[in-house]
């Protein structure tokens, strides 16, 4: 075997421990194997969560993990239950939305429910047409003639999708009476969102993104989203290093969905300039501080009105009534 043969089949070693290394983290210089890789992501997301949730023993938090099935979610709900599920002031309880997507949500669902019964952690579930939704399935059926009537319709079903899920996600915590919601957004979807915020100059999402425990959003339970510094590829990692059950498909809608090009775009730039997922995100963080300073200032005008009730669902809303009602109406949904 030639040198160059040779070098092709080397394994770089862990930069720790000198064993096979797993990850290559091109944006931190470091090379690390499983067991070491494991060890950086759990510090990651537990100075993450003291940061993101801060506990008061002398008043009880309950938790609602939101999760899908997923490898983001499974790592997420694990994690949070070593590190903070044995405390008696805190109670841990998983939530999953079922859109109604045949073929990807039913095992996505099993998958949930067996981590939760590993994990000790009760397990609820709801359904879109529970919250008088349209399951998503038959919401890409009607997308066409929705799109025929109304020209400034939402063309994708992940518009209605991400809206719907927002309020099942409400539902639950309101149903378990959470404190705060836990989410499992890793480093590639946080950049994406703040990519996709900024294409669409769309400042209140970028100030309204989570983490919100410093600056809760008037009207929403405070969203926290202790993966958001590791990114997505060792999520996975630290998913298969832990045997968590985990669904792998992905959504058949995923594709063809605005986030799919960004998250292609996030993937390029991020090989192309290793850091750039960080920068992205701590732009964010920036943005959010700079709002901060000024209503510390006294200017409080700076911040967007807060939300009203919706007079149809109750639901928090900036405008007559909320997106999911106008979503309602444009799939022709009854209220009763
Ligand atoms: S990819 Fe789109 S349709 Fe599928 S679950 Fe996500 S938001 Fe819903
Ligand atoms: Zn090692
Ligand atoms: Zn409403």
């Amino acid at each position: 075997m030639g040198a160059d043969a040779k070098e092709l089949f080397t394994v770089p070693s862990c930069d720790s421990c000198g064993k096979p290394a797993v990850v290559e983290q091109a944006y931190s210089g470091r090379i690390l194997c499983g067991k070491h890789l494991a060890k950086s992501v759990r510090k990651k997301i537990s100075k993450e969560l003291r940061a993101q949730l801060p506990l008061n023993k002398d008043r009880h938090t309950t938790v609602l993990v939101a999760v899908s099935g997923g490898k983001d979610s499974a790592v997420l709900l694990d994690a949070i239950v070593d590190l903070i599920g044995k405390r008696r002031d805190v109670t841990v309880v998983a939530g999953t939305v079922d859109e109604g997507i045949e073929g990807y949500r039913p095992p996505s669902i099993d998958c949930a429910a067996s981590l939760c019964e590993r994990l000790g952690v009760e397990h609820h579930v709801v359904t879109y047409p529970e919250l008088s939704f349209v399951e998503i399935d038959e919401v890409v059926q009607r997308l066409p003639q929705i799109i025929k009537k109304d020209n400034d319709a939402p063309r994708m079903a992940c518009s209605y999708c991400g809206v719907f899920r927002r309020q099942g996600i409400n539902y639950l915590a309101e149903k378990v009476g959470a404190d705060v919601i836990a989410l499992g957004h890793n480093l590639d979807d946080m950049a994406q969102t703040v990519l996709m915020n900024m294409a669409n100059a769309d400042i209140e999402r970028t100030l309204r993104l989570a983490p919100h425990t410093a600056t809760p959003v008037d009207g929403l339970s405070p969203r926290i989203v202790p993966l958001r510094w590791v990114p997505e590829q060792e999520v996975h990692l630290y998913a298969l290093h832990r045997e968590l059950p985990m669904h792998h498909e992905e959504c058949p809608n995923a594709r063809g969905a605005l986030r799919w090009r960004h998250r292609e775009m996030v993937a390029l730039m991020e090989a192309d300039v290793p850091g750039t997922r960080h920068g992205l995100v701590r732009m964010a963080d920036q943005i959010k501080g700079l709002r901060d300073q000024i209503v510390k200032l006294g200017g409080n005008e700076s911040r967007p009105a807060p939300p009203t009730p919706c007079p149809r669902c109750g639901s928090p809303s900036s405008g007559s009534q909320c997106k999911a009602c106008d979503m309602r109406d444009l799939l022709g949904v009854d209220d009763d």
